[in-house]
């Protein structure tokens, strides 16, 4: 018996990197084991900053083959891409007519949307939390896996269901959140989150080559400039690494990493080699089993066509109880 039903969406930012995977996606493989999971990637969304659509459909190909390769299961979840549920645009009109403005304008990620691109403010833009309720209860999610800092949009979504329900009457449960701790992963720069736009990332799908060589340019220990000089591991991302990578996967070679770096009994590029060749060794299943679903002549379109088609039939039903209760069937 599960638990209930999870939704989560992500934007299509193309091949993941090690921060997405040991935040994010590991977090969606496990779940499954509790919860009806619906995995939605949300290419609307995408929409709403005109970035690079011309890559969109490449990004979310190699995304929902990440997702796949790390473990969601398309028998057991909902994997899925926004649009191709076109249910969704219409449940955001009807949101739309009951969510006050002044709900979305004072929404702190619209404000430094509107500070980061003030040329393209946009109606979407504004009302892309109703867009994310919208797409919560469609599917009549009850739980919502989220960050502490996303706690405010899942409140604003369970405002959207109350007033709703305080108007038409009830159709949707109201989602409660399940507080994930999702690890900070800092990037190869040593000081920013992992993330694509800094370029300071590991793509999980990258060949052990590039892996080795990307890891290479990890910013250090900055107060150990000789290889002489001993080293901090305590505030070196690369030590901060090897926590995630080597210690489980070779717990023999993590141990000694902390005293021979503080004794400058290893050296730099020698550590960071051996996290090279940690996280190739950790994501061989993963890289393993992406080849072969790449292979797979039309596997994924299959995958993402029968994710829309029962995606769908839960949003079908959902619409008709909202347009009954709204006046409009
Ligand atoms: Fe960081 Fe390793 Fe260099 Fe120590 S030896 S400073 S842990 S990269």
């Amino acid at each position: 018996m599960k638990k209930g039903r999870v939704f989560s969406g992500a934007r299509p930012t193309g091949q993941q990197h090690i921060g997405n995977y040991l935040g994010a996606i590991q977090n969606y493989v496990a779940l499954q084991d509790e919860y009806e999971c619906v995995y939605c990637i949300v290419d609307i969304h995408a929409l709403t900053t005109l970035d690079d659509t011309h890559l969109l459909q490449a990004n979310i190909r190699e995304m929902a083959l990440d997702w796949l390769a790390a473990g969601i299961d398309p028998e057991r979840s909902i994997m899925f891409v926004q649009s191709h549920v076109p249910e969704i645009t219409e449940l955001f009109t009807y949101m739309g007519m009951i969510t006050p403005m002044g709900w979305l304008t004072r929404v702190p990620t619209f404000k430094e949307k509107v500070r980061m691109h003030p040329d393209n403010v946009n109606y979407g833009l504004l009302g892309y939390p109703v867009l994310m309720a919208s797409d919560i209860i469609l599917y009549k999610a009850d739980t919502v896996p989220v960050g502490e800092d996303q706690l405010p949009h899942l409140e604003l979504t369970r405002e959207i269901v109350r007033r709703f329900t305080s108007i038409f009457g009830e159709v949707f449960p109201e989602p409660k959140a399940k507080l994930t701790e999702i690890p900070l992963i800092i990037g190869l720069d040593g000081a920013n989150k992992m993330s694509k736009s800094l370029d300071n990332q590991i793509d999980i799908a990258a060949t052990p080559e590039e892996t080795i060589k990307r890891v290479s340019t990890a910013y250090t220990d900055p107060t150990r400039i000789r290889r002489s000089d001993p080293g901090h591991p305590d505030t070196c991302n690369v030590y901060t690494l090897h926590g995630a990578f080597t210690k489980i996967i070779a717990p023999d070679k993590y141990a000694p990493i902390e005293e021979a770096c503080k004794k400058a009994e290893v050296g730099c590029v020698a550590c960071k080699k051996l996290l090279g060749e940690s996280i190739n060794e950790y994501l061989r299943p993963f890289r393993e089993k992406r080849a072969e679903i790449t292979g797979r002549k039309s596997y994924l379109e299959e995958v993402l066509a029968d994710g829309a088609r029962r995606a769908s039939a839960i949003a079908k039903e959902t619409l008709h109880e909202v347009k009954e209760k709204m006046g409009l069937a």
